[in-house]
Parts: C-alpha cells; structure tokens; sequence
C-alpha cells in the first residue's frame, strides 16, 4: 500500500506492506478521507520530539473497517468510521476520569509513533475506544474532523452559559469549531479576533463582531461591546502576544480556556491580576465527544463542511501539501 512520511523538509509516497492485526484490540481500516493538519508540519519541521522517523502521518481520517481483533465488541467489518486523534486504553486512570489525553498507554500515537492514516490502509489500537461509527446519514467528509479540530473546539467551548459573551482569539480552523461550538452552546455574542482580514470575514458566518488588533485598540473595543469584559475567553491562536491579550480583555471572574499551542513560554502576571479572580483552563484535547459531535452533525445542528478548502485525489497527496503549505485555505481534504 501506499503512505507518506516526511522526507528532506518535505513529503514522498513511500510503499509499505499493509498492516494487520497485533493486539486483539487492534482495528484495520480502509481509509476513504484523510486531512493535513497543521501539526504534520510541526513533524516534518523536526519540531514533534515524540515522533518515530518513517511513521506515516495522518491523524485526521475516516474509512471503512476492513478487519477487526477477537476482543473489539462495538465494531464489525463494513462500519463507517472517524478515528479519534488520540489512542487510549480507556481502562486507566486518566481514561476512567474522561481525561483521555493523559492515557498512560496513548496519547498521540497514529501519525506520530505508529503509521497513520495518510495511507490506504491503517492499524487503529484499542478500536473500541479510538474509533466512532458515522451515523448513515453523515457523510465521510462530514465525519473528517471529528476527532481532531471539532473535539479541541469543543473542549474549548465547553463550560460556555447560556448568554454569555464569547471572545475568540484566532480565526483558525479550531477557532471557527469554537466558534461554531459556542453558538450551539448558547453563547449571546460572539467575537472573533485575528489579524488576518480574510479570516475574520469568514469568522463573520458565526461571529457578531470581528476585531483586528492591528488596526484598532482591542482593549477599548471590547469595552465598548461587553462593558466589563468577555464573559469567557478561548486563546486558540498561540501567537506571540495572544495568551496575554487573553486574561486582558476577560472580566472579572471570567473563563479562559487556552487550547492553543506555544513555542515559547508565556507570563502570568498574577500581581497584575490579583482579585481579578480569572479561571484558566488549559490543555490538549481530551476528545471524549466524538460519539457526542456526529450525532450533532447528524441532526444538523453543527457542520464542519465549510473548513474543507480543497479536496485532492491521495495520489496527488504532494500537490496538497504544497497548497495546504499556502496557509491561505483552511482544510485540504484527500479523497481515496
Ligand atoms: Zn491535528
Ligand atoms: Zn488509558
């Protein structure tokens, strides 16, 4: 079969044998979409210690499952499915808790330290946990992002109440799912901020306001909208400026939930922000709401449709980086 791996800053199609079943748990999948994820640049950039020279990438897809191990239960061959971006057991601690991300025998494995799903074919461990059938109704590009960019979202946006005001750093993919989250959530206003114009009149699908900290004082802007401050803010873009813009433009007593990912460290000002009385949430996705997310996109209350950019054939899977590269568009889709 077919797959990709980083190759001189780059990536090359490379044949591999097809995978087969090592564990029980163990799911084999055809897979029929996959996506690019900003993440497989951080790979082929040497910037992921975690991940196994040679792994095929690809933790973002959707297939059929081809053949399952003696102890998977809720799947059969012939399901529909969206792999979950994190492996996980499921029986641990952390797993038991809900916080998937900290399994002590996962994490993020598929497209880092085993062969992901950037090729025909794919091993997924512990199917059971790492893999949800799509309801017939929802189609595999519907399904795509599921386990990845919907979840971290998601996980962002819950803990929004009904009413509030909803800032939103970052205009990105996972910024337009936590937009899109906290409307369903039943956020009152939402404001989009980013300082890419073209993102922020995408962001306008879900967003009430849009901010360009580069052409205006966000500070007073947020001011002039909610008063006090937004009632809950998601940092979702990880720039150098972004974390502390953050807790400013929250009020008093506010959420904000920092799913972004930095290079460097960033400073908390906890003398500045005394008697603030700000909550931070922080993180990598615990993404436990795969089941959850299709069965919203099945009654068509959310949608991740608009994030699909472009769709490439796998075999012109080098022609999709290239673009994906771009960063003008938001998702590049590969189509089996
Ligand atoms: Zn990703
Ligand atoms: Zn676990």
């Amino acid at each position: 079969m077919k797959g990709v791996i980083p190759y001189n800053g780059f990536v090359k199609v490379i044949e591999r044998q097809n995978p087969e079943i090592i564990e029980s748990s163990d799911a084999i999948i055809r897979v029929t979409r996959s996506a690019i994820c900003t993440s497989d640049f951080h790979i082929i950039n040497n910037a992921v210690p975690r991940y196994v020279p040679d792994t095929i990438l690809g933790h973002e897809f959707v297939g059929e499952v081809v053949e399952t191990g003696s102890s998977v239960s809720k799947l059969k061959v012939g399901d529909r499915v969206a792999a979950n971006c994190i492996t996980f057991c499921g029986e641990c601690y952390f797993c038991r808790h809900g916080f998937i991300n900290n399994c002590i025998k996962g994490g993020w494995e598929l497209g880092c330290r085993i062969d992901g799903g950037q090729a025909e074919y794919v091993r997924v461990p512990y199917a059971d946990m790492g893999l949800n059938k799509i309801p017939d109704n929802v189609s595999f590009d519907s399904a795509l992002f599921v386990g990845d960019i919907l979840s971290s979202g998601y996980f962002a946006a819950d803990g929004i109440k009904n009413g509030d005001t909803v800032a939103v750093i970052g205009a990105g993919p996972v910024g337009l799912c936590s937009m899109m989250c906290a409307r369903y959530l039943g956020a009152k206003k939402v404001i989009a901020i980013d300082i890419d114009n073209a993102r922020l009149e995408f962001a306008k699908q879900f967003a009430d306001y849009t901010i360009n900290p580069q052409s205006e004082n966000i500070e007073q802007t947020i001011h002039e909208i909610t008063k006090y401050g937004a009632d809950y803010v998601i940092e979702a873009a990880g720039g150098n400026d972004t974390f502390e813009t953050a807790w400013k433009i929250a009020r008093a007593n506010a959420v904000v939930f920092v799913v972004a990912m930095y290079e460097t460290p960033q400073i908390l000002p906890l003398n500045i922000m005394y008697g603030k009385n700000l909550t931070f949430k922080t993180g990598g996705v615990d993404a436990v709401y795969c089941d959850k997310l299709l069965q919203l996109i099945s009654e068509g209350k959310i949608s991740t449709d608009f994030l699909i950019s472009k769709t490439f054939p796998f075999e012109r899977v080098e022609d999709a980086y290239r673009e994906f590269s771009k960063k003008e568009i938001y998702k590049v889709v590969l189509e089996y």
